[in-house]
């Protein structure tokens, strides 16, 4: 059986140039995610997750580069695709959700003006339609009385909630490939356990194809069928994820399951 591969990342490298100094943050990623499936990507704070993240949706701040690789996602490498191409495939067919969801929420709207305005940006939807499918999403990822919650601005909702309503957002213009960076770090464990669960019901509901960044093995166990392990900007081992517990192959991998409680 052959599968489709939705994206493929061959020899990316992103690096950091400061008068002329290069700082390489991301220096050798590869790997391929088949459609429908989740990798995860797992590696120590600093070994280059999020600018990989932040790479494929060219959210690099300045001076943060590619310099080379390529990118496909489908049949379209995304290191040279023009900024309108981009910004289609941003929010499009392509969304993420970071660790802490209050710097995604603008604090002075409320969650039901957010999530019209993503619906209105991807969907063209009016104000009354934009209400309906709002509350639609919140049910969809576990907001009970979603018709209060959508009146209400983030400060009034938990870290747990706020973090599905950025996946509600996320969801919004039903993408094809999600991008979620450590989604559940900031949570309390059972709120991660929830959280989780909500990603992969909706991942299998919707065949949407999943990078999940994360340090956590026991994510990595719950949701992922394959596994990049980065160390120092690269990805140094990659496989499916039963391959990863059973024989891995690398010195970190390999510290990174002894110490798993
Ligand atoms: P993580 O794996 O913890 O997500 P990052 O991808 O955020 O790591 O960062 C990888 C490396 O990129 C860091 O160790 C740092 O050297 C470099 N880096 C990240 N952001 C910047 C920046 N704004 N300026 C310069 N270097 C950066
Ligand atoms: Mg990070």
């Amino acid at each position: 059986m052959s599968e489709e591969i939705i994206l493929d990342i061959k020899d990316l490298r992103t690096s950091f140039f400061t008068e002329d100094v290069e700082v390489k943050a991301v220096d050798g990623v590869s790997f391929k995610l088949p459609k429908g499936k989740t990798i995860g990507i797992v590696g120590e704070s600093g070994s280059g997750k999020s600018i990989t993240a932040l790479s494929i949706l060219r959210l690099l701040e300045h001076p943060g580069k590619i310099v080379g690789g390529e990118i496909n996602f489908k049949d379209k490498d995304l290191t040279k695709a023009s900024d309108r191409e981009i910004r289609d495939i941003r929010g499009n067919e392509i969304s993420m959700i970071f660790q802490e969801p209050m710097t995604s929420l603008n604090p002075v709207y409320t969650v039901g003006q957010q999530i019209r305005e993503t619906l209105k940006v991807h969907q063209g939807l009016g104000k009354e339609q934009g209400t309906k499918k709002g509350v639609e999403l919140l049910e969809l990822v576990g907001i009970p009385s979603p018709k209060k919650r959508i009146t209400q601005y983030p400060h009034e909702l938990s870290g747990g909630m706020r973090q599905r309503v950025m996946i509600a957002m996320a969801l919004a213009c039903n993408p094809e490939l999600l991008i979620a960076d450590e989604p559940t770090t900031a949570l309390d464990v059972t709120i991660q356990a929830q959280i989780l669960e909500i990603i992969n019901d909706l991942q299998d509901r919707f065949d949407m194809s999943v990078i999940m960044i994360t340090h956590d093995m026991g994510v990595v166990a719950e949701t992922c069928d394959y596994v990049a392990v980065m160390y120092g900007g690269k990805v140094v081992e990659y496989a499916d994820v039963k391959t990863i517990f059973k024989e891995p192959k690398h010195p970190y991998t390999v510290g990174l399951l002894n110490s798993i409680p």
